[in-house]
């Protein structure tokens, strides 16, 4: 009887720290702000997923961000030799169009080619001059900012590498935000906002938990996808989850059942991401 006793007091000990290990941290009023960034979009990527993500977004009436690469390389991103590039086409312009209007979408610039210039270490800009960078920056926003009627404010600079003349370029081209993960500079008094949580698909649940146990008030997440999530193909060395329309609609159903949970662009959480 006695190891009877002993063994549900050890029971209820053991629950109660676990209970307690739970909520010790839970901040009150707690905000989690999550931006879905979807990267890549080009001359060259499916019409087809991209209207059924647009399609879905826009169903459970919130925003996304595209980061979208206006003049992407010909040939593949990780060869460094001369390329070719494709500029964005009018026809894609034409099916995003329509949702930028509606403010289901953002654009964001995603580099100018997203060609690397170095095997040891992929990066577009971080290590290129100054002038070639502002000049490639220009030409990219430029090109987006025709073909869609919205200007662009978001810089998500490929393989998350950047570097300081990449940030003075972005501030003299009037951009507002760098979402990259969270290695990149930080420099302060450049007006920009560095919105760097990043996480895959299949880390949204973990990123919400680590955030309630942040004493913040509030968390920003960027949830960072591709086109090769929808895709039943093999990727050596891409960390990959897969990822259906439904489980895309499944995910977001979730997370607006969740009141302290929004979703924006990054256009609207740079609005209220506090200043470097
Ligand atoms: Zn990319």
């Amino acid at each position: 009887m006695k190891t009877f006793f002993l063994k549900v007091i050890t029971i209820f000990l053991v629950s109660m720290l676990g209970f307690l290990a739970c909520t010790k941290h839970k901040v009150k009023d707690k905000k989690i702000y999550i931006i879905f960034r979807f990267d890549d979009p080009s001359a060259y990527t499916s019409d087809v997923i991209e209207s059924k993500i647009l399609h879905i977004f826009k169903d459970h009436n919130l925003s996304l961000t595209f980061a979208v690469i206006p003049y992407r390389c010909a040939g593949d991103p990780i060869d460094v030799k001369p390329q070719k590039v494709v500029p964005l086409t009018q026809k894609k312009a034409n099916l995003l169009q329509p949702f930028v209007q509606k403010g289901t979408l953002e654009i964001a610039l995603h580099g100018y080619s997203h060609q690397t210039r170095s095997n040891e270490k992929w990066t577009e800009f971080a290590g290129m001059p100054y002038a070639e960078q502002l000049d490639k920056l220009t030409k990219g926003k430029k090109l987006l900012e025709t073909l869609f009627t919205q200007r662009i404010t978001s810089f998500v600079p490929p393989y998350n590498a950047y570097d300081i003349n990449t940030t003075k370029a972005l501030k003299s081209l009037q951009f507002l935000t760098i979402s990259a993960n969270e290695e990149g500079i930080k420099p302060k008094n450049f007006g920009l906002k560095f919105i760097s949580n990043t996480v895959t698909l299949d880390k949204v649940q973990q990123a919400i938990d680590d955030a309630m146990s942040e004493e913040e008030k509030r968390s920003f997440i960027v949830v960072m996808f591709h086109e090769y999530n929808f895709m039943n193909i093999k990727m050596p060395g891409v960390d990959k989850p897969e990822m259906s329309f439904e489980g895309l609609d499944e995910l977001l159903t979730n997370l607006q059942h969740q009141k302290n949970i929004h979703i924006l662009s990054l256009k609207q959480a740079s609005k209220i991401y506090p200043n470097p």
